[in-house]
């Protein structure tokens, strides 16, 4: 495997039994590489598999073919060594209430074999905002910080990868923006960072590339810039009275496509051309305009046509 590579997932499926011999095939076949350093979004609507996938990697569920490899590591061969390497930020909130949260990452270093001397109990609760609430009773934190500490007890043996299942869900905006101050923070150091998230703006904001899920299938991997480019795209059609060819292209840029109804459209990046222009152009051409509409096409518009074509 490349040195480069911090998550391989190859032909990886999952298909839960149901009850009276039905199943659900929750992750069908796939295959994608995170890169060490990158923060990597699962992006997907609920139900789509991304919690699935998380868990085959926690080691709590158990994936029906495929290959999971995490840090170098063979997950069916070596499944210590993949636990060591990651810390998983679950999406449902369980802390034990009778703990302090001190005393619950003490607990938790301890089950991963860090010795006392070792432990760095202290930091991990100032880099969560949690010192003043170190000997505090579980009840009387808030969500926000409940999930702040879930991501502090995921970095108790200090793993080179991180993985958070809906980090935000159920977050109000202040602790919101602290999480992903958190998570930015912990990748600059260095740690290789996966989050899933039914939030386009959160990916947006975070990820390097981002993966689009749905249905169990990768839909979409690209760079959040490359991505995002499809959101500079909209779409202008022209209803003309004098329809005719004027060729398939106005300019470089700009597809011309025949509708029905003397209806003809065109594609632009809105980063590139704008609508006068092109106007402008189609009158150039001899068209005579009799109705303009425009269409806008952002991350939204992107995420459904991709994960409604499945
Ligand atoms: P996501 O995290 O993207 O919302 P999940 O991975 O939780 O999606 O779920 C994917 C699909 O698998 C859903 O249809 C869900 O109902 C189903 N599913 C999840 N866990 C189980 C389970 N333990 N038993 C049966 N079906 C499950
Ligand atoms: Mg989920």
């Amino acid at each position: 495997m490349n040195n480069s590579i911090a998550l391989e997932i190859k032909n990886v499926g999952k298909t839960y039994k149901l009850q009276d011999d039905n199943s659900l095939k929750a992750l069908d076949d796939i295959t994608f590489n995170v890169k060490q350093g990158e923060i990597f979004g699962l992006l997907g609507p609920n139900g789509a598999g991304k919690s699935t996938l998380i868990n085959i990697l926690g080691g709590t569920v158990i994936k029906s073919n495929g290959l999971v490899n995490v840090w170098g590591f063979d997950l069916d061969l070596n499944p210590r060594q993949v636990r060591a390497s990651i810390g998983i930020v679950p999406q449902e909130i369980n802390v034990d209430p009778f703990f302090t949260p001190k005393k619950l990452l003490d607990i938790q270093a301890g089950m991963y074999g860090v010795a006392k001397k070792d432990r760095i109990t202290d930091k991990i609760l100032e880099l969560t905002s949690l010192t003043d609430k170190a000997d505090s009773y579980m009840r009387s934190l808030s969500g926000g910080m409940k999930r702040r500490l879930l991501l502090a007890k995921a970095m108790v043996h200090q793993p080179p990868i991180l993985i958070l299942d809906e980090p935000t869900a159920g977050v109000d905006v202040d602790l919101r923006q602290k999480l992903l101050e958190n998570v930015k923070e912990l990748n600059k150091q260095g740690v290789t960072i996966i989050l899933t998230t039914h939030y386009l703006q959160e990916a947006e904001e975070l990820c390097d590339r981002i993966a689009i899920i749905n249905h169990g299938k990768i839909v979409a991997l690209d760079k959040t810039e490359n991505l995002l480019s499809e959101i500079h795209l909209k779409k202008i059609t022209f209803k003309v009275k004098n329809f005719k060819n004027i060729g398939d292209k106005l300019d470089d840029h700009l597809k011309i496509e025949y509708l029905k109804n003397n209806q003809i459209s065109i594609k632009y990046d809105k980063t590139i051309n704008n609508i006068e222009d092109i106007i402008f152009k189609v009158k150039e051409k001899g068209l005579e305009i009799e109705d303009i509409m425009t269409e806008d096409a952002d991350l939204e518009d992107v995420f459904i046509k991709l994960t409604k074509n499945l």
